[in-house]
């Protein structure tokens, strides 16, 4: 991928090197959280002993109880070297983002583009949907507008799932912006509704369609950002289509325990996953991305 010549975006928020905590979360490092705190206080309950002793001070259990509040302070400014490369590199995908919708959006569907915010973190954070933590893998949360990325989940996807190179890490990223535009059309409030007088099975389904039409968003995203920036270099597409086919569902299911099970797919298979990528790919329009009615 060629991104040199792209735009950078400043809607990065980087909070790596916080420990967890993101500014006041129950996670912080040095805690112990409110598990830990029940947990001292099971422990004090059958030893005896005072739990204000266990936990090296009663302050300390008073602020988590009442507050929840870390016990170390966040740190603040930047955690990183703003030039880290992965945060650079980030910034541009981003900043293709922002330039591609920002153009796409009002031309296809009239509509203005909010650009969302991405937060790289590491380990854990908070996000305005509840806790982050990197098992989770990346997701966009549509009550703060943010993006969720552990940087870790690169280092998986390389490892793990036989994806890698930085279009693939591009992809996952235009996915989840995928979901923010969704969410800019109104999509994803509707499917929530639908989803919540379905049965859990077609439930399940509709959140396949939601996630194979942000696969062809991000298709979307790099039709027109190759055709503004040539930033697509030989094979890119291959390594991206191939990361899609490694995370799609069926596959990190079984990877993960040995067997798929079709209703509880919410990615959509692996096949599924790369005709949508492709769909998008192929004619740069949202409404090439109609995954609700096929
Ligand atoms: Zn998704």
């Amino acid at each position: 991928m060629q991104y040199d010549n792209t735009p950078v975006s400043q809607n990065i928020e980087d909070r790596r090197g916080q420990g967890g905590g993101g500014g006041g979360g129950m996670m912080g490092g040095g805690g112990l959280g409110i598990v830990g705190v029940i947990a001292v206080f099971a422990i004090s309950y059958f030893t005896g002993i005072n739990p204000a002793v266990l936990m090296g001070g009663a302050e300390m259990a008073s602020r988590y109880v009442n507050h929840g509040a870390p016990t170390q302070p966040a740190k603040t400014g930047p955690a990183v070297d703003p030039d880290d490369p992965t945060r650079k590199f980030l910034a541009h995908v981003m900043g293709t983002t922002e330039a591609v919708w920002g153009t796409v959006l009002p031309q296809q569907t009239g509509l203005e583009y909010t650009p969302a915010t991405l937060v790289i973190y590491d380990g854990a954070t908070r996000s305005g949907c509840g806790g982050a933590q990197a098992a989770m893998g990346p997701f966009y949360c549509p009550v703060d507008k943010k993006v969720y990325l552990d940087t870790s989940f690169f280092r998986d996807m390389k490892a793990k799932y036989g994806g890698g190179g930085d279009f693939a890490y591009a992809y996952v990223v235009a996915h989840e912006i995928g979901h923010h535009v969704q969410d800019e059309l109104g999509i994803l409030d509707k499917a929530d509704a639908l989803k919540a007088r379905s049965s859990q099975t077609q439930a399940n389904a509709i959140s396949v369609r939601v996630e194979l039409q942000a696969d062809c968003l991000a298709g979307v995203w790099a039709a027109n950002a190759n055709q503004k920036w040539r930033i697509l270099e030989q094979g890119d597409v291959e390594k991206a289509l191939a990361t899609a086919q490694a995370i799609g569902d069926d596959r990190l299911q079984t990877a993960a325990r040995g067997y798929a099970v079709p209703d509880s797919f919410t990615h959509g298979s692996s096949a599924q996953r790369a005709k949508w990528l492709t769909a998008g790919l192929k004619s740069g329009r949202i409404d090439s991305c109609d995954t609700f009615s096929q």
